[in-house]
């Protein structure tokens, strides 16, 4: 591109970037007043999944994921893959056992000097309770539940041997004086704020699931603890190091705020406006700090040594002084000031959906700006593909606009705070394009993040490799839990019921209800997809009852592969609704088609999205991706393999030759795959042959791959 270009370009982006505040300012304007919104997905009830893509999957990932994570977290897993966890097992005479860190504290042992893991596992634990329950609510399944009350016991024996509710094992067993950092501690490795947003999360998500409130119980204790512990001065200044409990602390607002007899049911006083209060602290409180360490010229190591030794404390620093986590934790300057998204990508996408989850519930214009600003940044600059977000190994962290290398990093857990983020965004927002981004990370980053078989799993997903492969485990085994947060929760994120209105999200065969109008709607969706783009939808309302129906049109169906202009491709197929077999315009708003109509019983929605291979195209201010070519059908993102492409090195698609597409039942438990005419080495035509993104090294265990190819 010549400077020129560049110039119009960017001042095109600004012009984007006015009309967007501007956008966003008119649709605050036009929601004061509103009444508020929870977290409970409104109105969908009783979602059942009946789906060919998804049902098996999830089958697998309940009966054998979920047990193989908890297994593992029990220590069940060969030690030589993990070098760390041995080391710690020789050295410290650790078991690997996560679980008998909670059995020690219980005992009431204290810095004795022996923590099985690292100090993020209680979180890592509480995260698959999440997961698990989330799919409990779906699936129920005695023996799972049994399962997960029984290290409920373990856990809430572990708080009640601390009179306060404070509950971190490795804190207690390992630095007891270090409390959230202070006094010689530092948080950021302890992550004992994390763990308890982790905790707070759990209890929600498995009260919510089997009615039971132990665990609730403990995270209210908890949460109570932290209420009077942190905060605005004379508390102490507290925020999470790694984000992720801000979002948590509002669930569990929402919650007691949406049933107020549960109150009855625990133990202690709730008044939720304190969870509130806190994570809005947490958010708002970011960037406010004595403005030491200087994390990226004095390096780690000496500031976590400043922590260490308390050099914040300094009465010249003030009376409500902390250290600052830096970049690296979102936390050099305020929330509010962050215009592009920084630092540790786990940690960026969460405070953002934790920033967004907020703003659901106040509509403050300074939230939505900045969650508008930071999704913008990172869907129109950052992201891969694959919906990948992260590209740096060093820190984990986000790089700069438009660099998106193949062999970059792309965390699972990043993915999946990305996804979370997006989904969020589409709760505020009510725009399609948010999930059409959540899709994409679903399909392809996420989904990849486990092997065929339910108990391998990545943690880094480059979009090519040499000698890429999943793991049985890890040191840092966060990913896993990770990955069954977010895929138990995608029942939940098929309608979205708001403002009177269904959105209808997701694409998948399920039975829902939706009560509307103190009247219930059933609705049954059947479709192939992702492998096709059919999608029939039932609506049957228990009597005739008018009811806006809002259906995502995802932007790659419309020839708008972002909606930002980071990646281009072609679509020259329609697509075709038709309600009750006859016909309608297809022309979306903000991503949705709205049927606004009277339903009566037995009413069909037919949907026809055309699911065909395309070829995309990075902007040209991508410089790593210049001269290469994607290949994508529906969402998912499909790559080449070196076991059926031997030329791969060198291979060079032609994007003239149109390519073809077709189901096969048999591989991989049955996906499409896509073929089309490239040139070898030799410049002799050759044939190539494309998998899902997803299902890579499934037929050979660290076979080489491509998603960005040359093209010809
Ligand atoms: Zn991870």
């Amino acid at each position: 591109m010549i400077i020129g270009e560049r110039v119009m370009n960017s001042k095109l982006n600004q012009l984007k970037m006015l009309l967007a505040v501007m956008s966003t300012l008119l649709f605050v304007a036009c929601r004061q007043g509103q009444v508020k919104t929870d977290d409970s997905h409104d109105g969908v009830a009783s979602v059942k999944i009946n789906d060919n893509f998804w049902g098996p999957k999830f089958e697998q990932w309940r009966t054998i994921t979920l047990n193989d994570v908890f297994d593992k977290f029990e220590g069940k897993y060969n030690p030589q893959i993990s070098p760390s966890l041995k080391k710690d097992f020789e050295r410290l005479g650790a078991s690997r056992d996560a679980f008998k860190n909670f059995d020690l504290v219980a005992e009431g042992k204290r810095g004795i000097g022996i923590h099985n893991g690292p100090p993020w596992y209680d979180g890592l634990i509480y995260e698959t309770i999440r997961g698990a329950a989330d799919f409990l609510a779906h699936y129920p399944d005695d023996n799972l539940e049994r399962r997960i009350d029984g290290y409920i016991d373990r856990i809430a024996a572990a708080q009640s041997s601390d009179s306060t509710g404070y509950l971190e094992t490795y804190t207690e067993l390992m630095e007891p004086d270090h409390r959230f950092g202070f006094n010689g501690g530092f948080q950021r490795w302890q992550h004992d704020v994390y763990n308890a947003g982790m905790l707070v999360e759990a209890g929600v998500h498995y009260y919510k699931a089997t009615g039971k409130t132990k665990l609730l119980d403990v995270a209210v204790r908890f949460a109570n603890y932290m209420y009077s512990y942190m905060g605005p001065a004379p508390k102490k200044n507290v925020v999470p190091a790694h984000s992720g409990p801000e979002e948590a602390l509002i669930k569990l607002y929402w919650l007691f705020k949406a049933e107020p007899d549960l109150k009855k049911k625990v133990s202690l006083p709730v008044n939720e406006e304190h969870y509130y209060d806190l994570a809005k602290f947490w958010i708002e409180d970011r960037g406010h700090h004595v403005g030491y360490p200087k994390w990226g010229t004095w390096g780690n190591d000496s500031s976590e040594k400043w922590i260490r030794e308390m050099k914040y404390e300094d009465p010249k620093f003030g009376d409500h002084r902390r250290p600052t986590w830096g970049d690296y934790a979102q936390d050099s300057i305020p929330v509010f000031g962050q215009k592009t998204i920084e630092g540790h990508a786990v940690r960026a996408t969460l405070l953002a959906t934790g920033v967004t989850t907020a703003a659901i519930e106040n509509h403050d214009p300074r939230y939505i700006y900045t969650v508008d600003t930071l999704w913008n940044n990172m869907v129109g600059n950052r992201m891969f593909i694959t919906g990948g977000v992260g590209a740096i190994a060093a820190d984990e962290k986000f790089g700069s606009n438009f660099y998106l290398p193949n062999d970059a990093y792309l965390e699972t857990c990043a993915a999946v705070g990305a996804g979370f983020f997006s989904q969020r965004m589409n709760q505020l927002m009510e725009d399609g394009k948010y999930m059409d981004e959540f899709e994409r990370v679903l399909y392809n980053n996420v989904l990849t993040g486990i092997s065929a078989d339910g108990n391998h799993y990545t943690y880094q997903n480059p979009l090519s490799s040499d000698h890429h492969s999943r793991w049985e485990w890890h040191d840092c085994p966060c990913c896993p839990p990770m990955f069954l947060k977010m895929v138990a929760a995608v029942p939940d994120f098929i309608y979205l019921y708001k403002d009177n209105a269904l959105f209808v999200n997701l694409f998948l065969g399920n039975e829902a209800t939706v009560t509307h109008n103190h009247k219930k709607v059933s609705l049954q969706m059947s479709t192939n997809y992702p492998w096709d783009g059919k999608i029939v939808l039932q609506v049957s309302p228990e009597s005739a009852t008018q009811l806006a129906m809002k259906l995502r049109i995802p932007g790659w169906a419309l020839g708008h592969e972002n909606p930002l202009g980071l990646y281009n491709s072609r679509m020259d197929a329609t697509i075709v609704l038709k309600v009750n077999g006859k016909s309608m315009p297809v022309t979306p708003v903000n991503g949705y088609i709205t049927i606004d109509r009277t339903w009566q019983k037995g009413d069909e929605i037919e949907l026809d999205l055309p699911v065909k291979p395309r070829f995309i195209y990075a902007n040209d201010q991508v410089k790593d991706l210049s001269g290469q070519v994607a290949i994508s059908a529906g969402p998912v993102v499909y790559s080449l393999e070196g076991n059926k492409n031997p030329d791969l090195d060198q291979i060079k698609l032609d994007t003239k030759t149109p390519m073809e597409i077709s189901f096969q039942p048999q591989l991989l438990g049955g996906v499409n795959i896509i073929t089309g005419m490239a040139v070898n080495s030799k410049t002799e035509k050759v044939r190539f042959n494309a998998i899902p993104y997803f299902a890579i090294g499934n037929i050979r265990p660290g076979d080489k791959y491509k998603v960005w190819v040359n093209r010809n």
